[in-house]
């Protein structure tokens, strides 16, 4: 199947302008934002079956695709593009969720080599490795221990019996579900399963940033923006949430960088968990800009607080011109004949919710 969705895409790029012809079916599409994780040769209990990493060299394949075919954009140049653009301006804005710090020291330096301009969302939570994002926890819980016991965490948190296949299962439809006193619980409950503390195991991992890389990225004047203070989904904030993962992660980032948070990227990427109420919120901090993870168009109406991204897995330059080009497009057109706003869509809650 996997094959199949980029099969247009892979015809396309074949023929004799590939770039016009996927104009031609969709010329209302201007800004393309790329979304990456974990760029590693390598995975870890805390991230095998997270759909997270995409290797160097896929990453550098696509990295080296993405200057030649496009203009790479900074945050400021995505949201003021210019009025008259030159023939054949194709503005990407490559992205970054959740600090790994296999993107300081392997994604960073390639994106300065190739003159890419990126922004890294970061949860502050977990900036120096002293505590661990849950989905990380539960991935590595289900690689150590397997299933059944986050599914005992899972049920001790929902007083009931909880029967998950899956660490995406776990991430993407049990934790939406769980929140204060219930997903403190399944916290506390993955961790005594490991036999660790959360600090032991936080540092065994090294899986995100230090505060020097983190400030390191800032003064080479990539962006820093916001992505909650923990990790959680927008769709469950309401009263004094809002300042713990919103205002905190952004007074805590400024505080580490030096440099004013200005953008937002909503964890798990979905339109639903960047509801009203708290666009409102960022707005009232001044956050700029907003981005969900959904395959559709940008174009020059698109709300700069509902910027879609593509998330990007690939194997070939067929399959990232399909993913950014073809994919997008034909979402676009499925959306306007169903009459259903590309925000509404649930395309972002469907495989692959965990990875974002
Ligand atoms: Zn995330």
């Amino acid at each position: 199947m996997s094959s199949l969705k980029y099969l247009p895409g892979r015809v396309i790029w074949r023929m004799p302008f590939p770039f016009r012809l996927a104009n031609a079916i969709n010329p209302s599409y201007t800004l393309r934002c790329v979304l990456y994780h974990d760029i590693s040769d390598t995975t870890s209990t805390f991230t095998n079956g997270l759909g997270v990493t995409v290797s160097r060299k896929s990453f550098e394949d696509d990295i080296r695709f993405l200057a030649k075919y496009y203009t790479p954009v900074t945050l400021d140049e995505a949201l003021h593009p210019p009025a008259i653009p030159k023939r054949n301006y194709r503005p990407v804005l490559l992205t970054f969720d959740d600090a790994y710090a296999s993107v300081a020291t392997e994604a960073a330096p390639l994106c300065q080599k190739y003159g890419v301009p990126a922004v890294f969302f970061v949860n502050s939570r977990f900036v120096g490795n002293q505590d661990l994002a849950l989905d990380n926890l539960i991935c590595h819980v289900a690689n150590t221990r397997g299933m059944d016991a986050v599914n005992i965490a899972a049920s001790e948190a929902e007083k009931s019996p909880v029967n998950l296949n899956s660490v995406n299962d776990a991430c993407g439809e049990f934790l939406p579900r769980v929140w204060g006193a219930q997903r403190e619980t399944f916290r506390q409950a993955l961790v005594d399963a490991t036999g660790q503390s959360i600090k032991e195991l936080a540092e065994q991992a090294g899986l995100y940033m230090s505060l020097h890389q983190l400030r390191s990225l800032a003064s080479f004047n990539f962006e820093i923006g916001n992505h909650t203070y923990s990790h959680v989904y927008g769709r469950n904030l309401a009263g004094n949430d809002f300042a713990e993962e919103i205002g905190r992660n952004k007074s805590t980032l400024e505080s580490m960088t030096g440099k004013p948070i200005r953008t937002f990227s909503a964890p798990y990427g979905a339109a639903i968990d960047l509801p009203g109420r708290l666009v409102e919120y960022l707005r009232q901090l001044k956050h700029e800009s907003a981005f969900l993870v959904e395959s559709s168009v940008n174009n020059p109406g698109t709300d700069p607080m509902r910027l879609l991204r593509v998330s990007v897995q690939v194997s070939s330059n067929a399959d990232l011109f399909s993913e950014l080009e073809i994919m997008p497009r034909l979402r676009s057109i499925r959306d306007a004949l169903f009459r259903r706003p590309a925000s509404a869509s649930p395309a972002a809650t469907q495989a692959r919710v965990a990875a974002d």
